[in-house]
């Protein structure tokens, strides 16, 4: 119970019931030596999955944040469990992009909804209070930069204020401000936006009023394969296992494995920007284990074809030069491991196990952009700093709201990087106020 802890804590939401981009997501948090993780058996070290997040972003990732996040997460993981009930499961099916092991968590309905609800749960019994339809529009400062109150809009658009020692921006990115999105990530400027409408940039837009410094304004998670008629997520585990993109000449045109994230922008460059995902039975059998798909699924998006003819005239392209594509050279591990770049610099510096085999199924998809990983700059308890680097007294930040782990680049984001920073942000943001508010007395 947070009363226990001496802390009185509200959280304000400006939608009628809070889910965020949270709810959006598939809800995998990454993380090493949970409970969950050594229940599965799967041996994994803290300094792993640091190595991964920074090899990901080619060590430009904030260290003391990759640091934090990755010893913090576990602790977040396994206390939501523990205190809480949340029950959680290692996907351990197919590595995603960057990880050297099964280390994405996903509660029991593999969604982010279910993730949401959990929160929502252990809210609840942690005696939080949350106040739906309350807007933020303001933040009050005395004159020492503290920050004394926060103002709120609420439906009636009258206003609120509410007194506060200690504030946490969890707001999120900038997603769905168009004006800041073409400022800092013109490459991504006209794919469609698959997160939340409330983030809004708010935590941006504070930062000039508050003298707060932004970091990593480049870094953004995209997405390359986005279901263009029903609008879903195609899981990416079936690009990582042997499907393919092909654009509209029937070509492959990049290294799939290299990361959803970028690959939103090798899509969004080709003719129309979209392209055909295709997989085989196999590959459908794996997908339909991931609720968005089986969704994409059941609104007409996955397309049976029975050869190579009626793939091409699915996509509209020469049989002859898909058929070249999909004959890709094949190498065994040992081969792959020695000449990776001869007949794999050819399929755009991709090693094949396996072809392929009749039917084929083809989903139709376009680059998105899901989150931005730019925000405000933090130490390492999740305390804004300002543009000189040192720590306001009383303002924090964790989730999108505050720079993440990415560099500052699309290729920097490994896979779960946005809830790795949202609940290892949160967890340390969280116990941070907490020793603040304990040190100031009531
Ligand atoms: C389709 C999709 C799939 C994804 N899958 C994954 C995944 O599997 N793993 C992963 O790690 N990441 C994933 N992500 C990214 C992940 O969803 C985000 O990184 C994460 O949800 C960010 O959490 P947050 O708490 O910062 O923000 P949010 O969950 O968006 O929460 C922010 C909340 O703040 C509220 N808010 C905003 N402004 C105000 C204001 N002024 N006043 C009051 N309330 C306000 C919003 O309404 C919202 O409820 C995915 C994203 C998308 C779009």
């Amino acid at each position: 119970m947070l009363k226990d802890l001496g802390v009185e804590a509200l959280v304000l939401e400006r939608d009628a019931a809070a889910s965020g981009s949270t709810a959006l997501s598939s809800g995998f948090v990454p993380s090493a030596q949970t409970l969950a993780q050594k229940r599965a058996g799967i041996k994994d070290s803290i300094e792993a999955f640091s190595a991964d997040v920074q090899s990901k972003a080619h060590g430009s990732a904030a260290p003391h944040l990759v640091n934090a996040y990755c010893f913090a997460v576990p602790k977040a993981i396994d206390a939501l469990e523990l205190n809480h009930g949340v029950e959680w499961h290692v996907l351990d099916q197919f590595l995603y992009p960057g990880h050297s092991q099964y280390r994405m968590h996903a509660v029991n309905e593999k969604t982010g909804e279910g993730l949401m609800n959990a929160l929502l749960k252990a809210a609840e019994r942690a005696e939080l209070t949350l106040l739906n339809q309350a807007h933020v529009l303001e933040l009050v400062l005395d004159s020492q930069g503290n920050i004394v109150a926060v103002g709120f809009s609420r439906p009636d658009q009258s206003m609120e204020y509410v007194k506060t020692q200690a504030l946490i921006l969890a707001c999120n990115g900038f997603g769905a401000n168009e004006e800041l999105i073409r400022e800092h990530l013109p490459a991504i400027a006209n794919a469609f936006y698959a997160g939340h409408h409330g983030n809004d940039g708010a935590a941006v837009i504070w930062s000039k009023g508050l003298g707060a410094a932004l970091m990593d304004m480049g870094a953004y998670q995209g997405h390359g394969s986005w279901a263009m008629g029903p609008g879903s997520l195609i899981t990416w585990a079936i690009m990582m296992q042997g499907g393919v993109q092909i654009n509209a000449k029937g070509e492959r045109f990049h290294n799939e494995t290299q990361g959803y994230s970028e690959a939103a922008v090798e899509v969004l460059s080709q003719p129309g920007s979209q392209a055909w995902a295709v997989i085989d039975a196999e590959l459908l059998d794996l997908a339909m284990g991931f609720p968005d798909f089986v969704q994409a699924q059941k609104l007409g998006a996955v397309k049976r074809c029975e050869d190579i003819e009626q793939l091409a005239k699915l996509i509209a392209c020469d049989v002859e030069v898909l058929s070249k594509t999909l004959n890709w050279p094949i190498h065994d591990e040992a081969l792959a491991i020695d000449q990776p770049l001869q007949d794999g610099k050819l399929a755009h510096a991709r090693v094949f196990k396996r072809r392929l085999k009749p039917p084929y199924f083809a989903i139709h998809v376009t680059g998105a952009l899901f989150h931005t990983q730019g925000g405000l700059s933090i130490d390492e308890h999740c305390r804004v700093l300002n543009s000189s680097g040192q720590a306001f007294k009383n303002l924090w930040a964790a989730g999108g709201a505050a720079r993440g782990v990415s560099g500052n680049a699309v290729w920097g984001y490994l896979s779960g990087n946005g809830l790795l920073s949202a609940l290892a942000g949160g967890f340390l943001a969280a116990q941070s106020v907490t020793q603040h508010i304990r040190s100031q007395g009531s």
